[in-house]
Order: C-alpha cells, then sequence, then structure tokens
C-alpha cells in the first residue's frame, strides 16, 4: 500500500515482480496483475501495444456551494460550444466543465470570471458567489478511450483502466474493472491457489472480457462523436441525434441504457472456489 511502482524485474523474458520508487524489489513468482489505471507502467514503458480511439474533450472537475432548496440528484446543461454536469453530494455540487482536448491553458487564461459566467448562462438558478474562486480549485481530468491490443505477456495481466481506458460517458468504467477482476479471479484464483503457472491462461480473462469493452467504448465513441464533440466544435445542434429522440418519444426504452450502464452487457459473478 502507498508504494509506488516504477518498473518491472524481468527474469529470462518474464515478468517476474515490480521495483517500487523507494528501490526495494517485490517478486511474484506467478503473476504480476496490473489494476493502475490510464497511466499504468505498460503503458508508460511500451510494454504492450495500444490503440487510441480518439476523445474530443477534457474535463475540469471542481466543487460549487449547493442550497438545500437546489434539490435534484443530477443535472445537464449543454450550451452551443459549452457543456456541464452538477452531481448531488448532498452537502455541495460536484461540477464538470467539459472543454475541447488539450484547450486546459486556454480556458483557465479566460479567467475564473468567464467561468463563472458560463455557468450562471447553463444553470440561471444558481447561486455561484462563494464558488469558482480560483483556478487553483479546478481539477484538470484528460478523458482518453483507447484498449491495449493485447492485454498480457508472460507473468503480465492487465485489466480495468490499464487494459482499456474508459471515458465518463455513462459512468461506466468502474463497473467494467470490476468485471474485469472478477472474471480474472474466475479464471485465475483455483490454479494459482493449486500452484500452477498461469501463462498460457491469461489469454482467457482478455476473451472473456473484450468484447463488452468493446461495446460500450462503441457506445461512448458515438455519444462523444455525435453529441459532445458537435456541441464542443462550436456547431448549433439544431436536431436531437436519432436514438436521443428514440428515448424521448418512447419512455420505456430508457430501460435499455438504464440496464446497460448499471449491469454492463456481459455480467460477471465470482465463481471461483474458496480457496
Ligand atoms: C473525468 C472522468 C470522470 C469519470 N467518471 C466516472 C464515473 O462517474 N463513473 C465511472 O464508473 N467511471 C468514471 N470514469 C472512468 C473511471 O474513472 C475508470 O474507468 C475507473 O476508475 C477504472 O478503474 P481502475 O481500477 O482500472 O483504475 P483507477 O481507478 O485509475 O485506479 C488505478 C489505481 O492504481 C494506482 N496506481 C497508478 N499507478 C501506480 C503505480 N505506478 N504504482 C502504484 N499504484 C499506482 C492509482 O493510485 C489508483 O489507485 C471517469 C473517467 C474520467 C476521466
Amino acid at each position: 500500500m502507498e508504494a509506488e511502482a516504477t518498473g518491472f524485474v524481468e527474469d529470462q523474458g518474464r515478468i517476474a515482480g515490480v521495483r517500487l520508487a523507494d528501490g526495494r524489489e517485490i517478486r511474484a513468482d506467478k503473476l504480476v496483475l496490473m489494476a493502475d489505471g490510464r497511466g499504468s507502467l505498460v503503458r508508460k514503458l511500451n510494454m504492450l501495444a495500444v490503440n487510441q480511439l480518439g476523445a474530443p474533450m477534457d474535463v475540469f472537475w471542481f466543487h460549487l456551494p449547493k442550497a438545500p432548496h437546489d434539490g435534484e440528484v443530477l443535472r445537464g446543461a449543454i450550451d452551443t460550444g459549452h457543456m456541464a454536469i452538477l452531481i448531488d453530494r448532498r452537502d455541495y455540487w460536484q461540477a464538470a466543465f467539459l472543454i475541447p482536448k488539450g484547450s486546459a491553458e486556454e480556458v483557465k487564461a479566460r479567467g475564473m470570471g468567464w467561468l463563472r459566467d458560463q455557468f450562471a448562462a447553463l444553470f440561471p438558478e444558481l447561486d455561484l458567489s462563494g464558488g469558482l474562486g480560483s483556478t487553483d480549485d479546478l481539477f484538470l481530468l484528460s478523458v482518453a478511450l483507447d484498449r491495449l491490443e493485447c492485454w498480457h505477456r508472460p507473468g503480465l495481466l492487465a485489466i480495468g483502466d490499464a487494459a482499456h481506458a474508459m471515458s465518463p460517458i455513462g459512468g461506466i468504467g468502474i463497473n467494467l474493472a470490476i468485471q474485469d477482476a472478477v472474471a480474472a479471479a474466475n479464471a485465475l484464483a483455483a490454479p494459482l491457489a493449486g500452484g500452477e503457472h498461469v501463462d498460457s491462461i491469461l489469454q482467457r480473462v482478455q476473451k472473456r472480457r473484450e468484447w463488452p469493452t468493446r461495446v460500450i467504448q462503441r457506445g461512448q465513441k458515438l455519444a462523444q462523436d455525435n453529441i459532445i464533440g458537435a456541441v464542443l466544435s462550436g456547431r448549433p445542434i439544431t436536431r436531437a441525434p436519432w436514438p436521443v429522440r428514440m428515448l424521448d418519444r418512447f419512455p420505456l426504452l430508457r430501460r435499455v441504457p438504464g440496464r446497460i450502464i448499471g449491469l454492463g452487457v456481459r455480467r460477471e459473478r465470482v465463481e471461483s472456489p474458496k480457496v
């Protein structure tokens, strides 16, 4: 815990452990499981090839004060060129302001007055006094959408964002990461407990989890390209995309995205035996 891995220990072409920032080595004779997110060491050290799917936006996160009468659980607002979301955290709003990819410094240079004006226009009912004081309060999250071509090599398996960086769209990346972990446990726990070498079965985890990842990333890419990219580029949206119009017209259909977001497209249940 609280130890940064900065490199790998290799033994005759196999990954055999990690090297820590303080110089120590931790050895793993069977498997190093990389669950270290979008900035994974396997990416930093170019150990496994990454396919970029592209993301048109980055996100500034910050807190906004919330009045008791503000109500509602989640709010979003779109205007030509701008998009923002407020998540209810009971005593404050967690605010996300979407900006075109790579434009963080330009947006900061416009100043907090400019940002306050955008929020006042998007959410006219909000009382913004006491919020948006300094650019130091803005936390930049760089959005990525990509996946590794191969999630493993001898001695190492990547899961979660390390294997497939997810966009925030749908708030579904954590579900996928946990489902990967369950699938990995189902495939590997018993052989590892029995002292077996697992290199030859690592591809089973990718085989099981790659399809749901592709489906969800495809949905995120469609939303990025047709809605978010279009809004942030400043093109006026005169008509909602057809899937959105269908959801609007047939309320029962709204259960479908709810189900996909909540449960995923391939559900995982813990099946590995207690060891
Ligand atoms: C702006 C934004 C908003 C998002 N919002 C949502 C949301 O609302 N809901 C949702 O489901 N998904 C959301 N996502 C996606 C979600 O964050 C990821 O898909 C999910 O966190 C992936 O989980 P993970 O465990 O694979 O990686 P992470 O959650 O990134 O965890 C990786 C862990 O590894 C640690 N680590 C990294 N490098 C090292 C190292 N070298 N040594 C030791 N430890 C290390 C990190 O400290 C971290 O604890 C969002 C993504 C973005 C960019």
